[in-house]
């Protein structure tokens, strides 16, 4: 498999593919404090606590209304009929439609303030609103308010209204890093490349103001990540940079409100390594990551595959997923494979920057020291979906599938379900 990485990373094959799959429902995560919500799916559990491991207490359905009454972990508690109190997953309910009974007054005081869809600068713009207008404002980060506009939920830029303070409490998702700044493009044409130089590869063009989150710093140029979530490097004289804080999350610190991405290796018509009884690294690579997403979601996480199925994606979709739904962890799985049959055997933890993996790497990997097949320890490579990944990262290689000795292991039940076991446990430690 790491054949096939590192001649992608050094034949620069990769290739910007537009984004296909749609996450458009996840951006109502971040909004809170509406008062009431629809519920969007067909029918939607109740839970006693928020996240997918505290029991179910029943069920609401497709158009129910309900009044929220706090938001945490990103699971909305509400009040259901009978006065009981229960809590949902917030990215299963629609909350579009809101009412305006309890929520502040605010007075816009900018003419012609401009409202959008999304809390963000690029996202649709649904109007204006006139200066001394009167705003329902229902939820407040720090630079953007959540207002009630035309019936439904809008934003505008906090610093335009006046009459409101900071909502305290549930604003959990609002403590993010003070470091991270935004990078605004100041000429035409600048050039987002895979490497930190004016030979880098070209991941896209983009035109004046056009913003990007800053993630580090590579001699003149920036690291940074696009909000479709390419990650690439600007050069530092072609942009500003500003201290405002970007919309990227805080990390979470309890596993039950991590998003995870699993990345099965390879798929598709990239069939991987393969064994001496000629089955595929792509096979193991998926069903080990369905057994490993069974077992995390337990926990109350939310786990996304890169690849639902035996699908063909590029390294590229892998990385950028990571950074487009800003994953608490991505773990890459492969199985390793050695030029001579039975000349390779043990499991092995990559990661690519200490600063940012390292950590996520120990901790995985001491989980997975008491396997059947011996551990390799954590290694430093700079392999694609590692290093053009914006979030934290690690690829696992758990053992040689083209050994007889590891490959005994690697097709039993028995390994399968330690391997997912242990990534659990890593995790859980690694969000302490
Ligand atoms: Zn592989």
């Amino acid at each position: 498999m790491k054949k096939i990485i590192t001649f992608l990373i050094k034949n620069k094959l990769f290739v910007a593919i537009v984004f296909l799959i749609s996450l458009s429902s996840w951006s109502t995560v971040a909004l809170a404090n509406a008062n009431s919500v629809v519920v969007e799916s067909d029918s939607v559990n109740v839970r006693v606590g928020p996240g997918l491991s505290y029991s179910n207490m029943g069920q609401v359905k497709k158009g129910d209304k309900l009044a929220i009454l706090a938001e945490k972990n990103k699971w909305y508690q509400v009040r259901l009929s009978g006065d009981k109190i229960g809590w949902v997953a917030s990215w299963l309910i629609d909350n579009t439609e809101v009412s305006s009974a309890t929520n502040k007054v605010g007075i816009v005081k900018v003419p012609n303030t401009t409202v959008f869809k999304k809390n963000n600068s690029d996202s649709e713009v649904l109007g204006t609103i006139e200066q001394s207008q009167k705003v329902t404002v229902m939820y407040q980060e720090q630079d953007w308010s959540q207002i009630l506009y035309k019936g439904t939920a809008a934003w505008v830029k906090t610093q335009f209204i006046q009459g409101t303070q900071e909502t305290s409490g549930s604003s959990n998702s609002s403590n993010s890093n003070n470091d991270i700044k935004t990078v605004t493009v100041t000429q035409a044409n600048t050039k987002l490349r895979i490497e930190p130089n004016d030979s880098g590869r070209i991941v896209k063009s983009v035109s004046v103001g056009k913003k990007f989150d800053y993630l580090s710093k590579s001699g003149n140029w920036y690291k940074v990540r696009d909000s479709d979530g390419s990650v690439g490097y600007v050069a530092s004289w072609l942009v500003t940079i500003s201290g405002t804080k970007s919309a990227v999350k805080s990390a979470a610190t309890n596993i039950s409100e991590a998003t995870i991405v699993i990345d099965p290796g390879h798929g598709g018509t990239d069939v991987g390594a393969e064994s001496q009884s000629k089955t595929y690294e792509k096979n193991f690579t998926l069903k080990y990551a369905k057994a490993i997403k069974a077992d995390l979601e337990k926990t109350g996480a939310r786990v996304v595959l890169t690849r639902p199925g035996d699908n063909t994606k590029s390294l590229g979709d892998r990385a950028r997923l990571s950074s487009k739904i800003e994953a608490d962890a991505y773990i890459s799985l492969h199985f390793d494979s050695s030029d001579q049959s039975d000349s390779g055997s043990g499991v092995t933890t990559y990661y690519y920057e200490k600063n940012k993996d390292g950590q996520l790497a120990t901790d995985i990997n001491d989980q997975l020291k008491n396997l059947a097949i011996d551990n390799r320890g954590t290694q430093q490579k700079d392999l694609y979906v590692l290093h053009y990944n914006s979030q934290p990262s690690v690829l696992l290689e758990l053992g040689y599938i083209n050994s007889s000795k590891d490959y005994k292991h690697i097709k039993s039940d028995s390994y399968e379900e330690k391997v997912a076991q242990d990534v659990t446990n890593g995790l859980k430690e690694y969000f302490k």
